[in-house]
């Protein structure tokens, strides 16, 4: 359930307000001061604010200066001044929407659901998605480090998953051991190659059907491997 704060010094538009929001399912709080309101849309944890212009205290201008510095909500400002209005915009404070008193409650409960939804899109939008490579059949999520496998989820050691995600990443390359060991290992070629050997086996256990006919990883005699596409 979204909160919402509305700073109101007039009690009985703050209640209209209140109890209309209350019937649209949202959970409410009031203050009437300017410096309650800002140390409460700045403290508490709310997801949009209903900022009267003319408070005591601290006026509506620097509560929405001062909130919009640090915190991303949707800011509806609202004011019994036609001329406050064109005011506000012009100090691009960073309201989201202005209103002037008097508008019907119906009205900024539909304005409130609207700036709620586009916010909600604005975030979902900017959430990271994970990195994934997915190549027939196989998907190997490179954020999580996971793999799965026709579907089904197979547990890979660090440097098997390395290995792996490096030769899906460049498919149709042919790597020699060498190359692989110094890609994966990090450190010249002093180890012992054969380790590439041992891992790409592991892998070929859990990725292919058959590991005698591998359809992944295939070995490129007296050169190393590929990852076929
Ligand atoms: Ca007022």
């Amino acid at each position: 359930m979204s909160k919402i704060l509305i700073v109101e010094d007039e009690e009985s538009i703050a209640d209209l307000e209140k109890d209309y929001l209350e019937l649209s399912g949202f959970e409410v709080e009031i203050q009437n001061n300017g410096d309650d309101g800002l140390r409460d849309a700045l403290e508490k944890d709310f997801d949009l604010l209903i900022l009267d212009l003319m408070l005591p205290g601290i006026d509506g201008f620097e509560i929405c200066k001062r909130v919009r510095e640090v915190k991303n909500m949707p800011i509806i400002m609202v004011s019994a001044k036609k001329d406050d209005i064109d005011k506000i915009r012009g100090l691009g404070l960073g309201a989201d929407d202005y209103m002037t008193k008097p508008f019907s409650p119906s009205e900024l409960v539909a304005r409130v659901k609207a700036h709620l939804s586009r916010y909600e899109r604005l975030i979902g939008s900017n959430a990271q998605e994970n990195d994934v490579v997915e190549i027939r059949g196989i998907k190997i999520d490179k954020t999580a480090r996971r793999v799965w496998v026709n579907g089904e989820e197979k547990n890979f050691t660090t440097k098997e998953f390395d290995l792996l995600t490096f030769l899906a990443q460049n498919p149709n390359h042919v790597f020699t051991k060498e190359e692989l060991f110094k890609k994966i290992w990090d450190m010249d070629s002093i180890g012992d190659i054969a380790t590439v050997t041992v891992h790409i086996k592991k892998i070929r256990e859990k990725i292919e059907f058959n590991t005698a006919k591998p359809q992944y990883i295939e070995t490129i005699w007296g050169v190393g491997y590929r990852f076929k596409v």
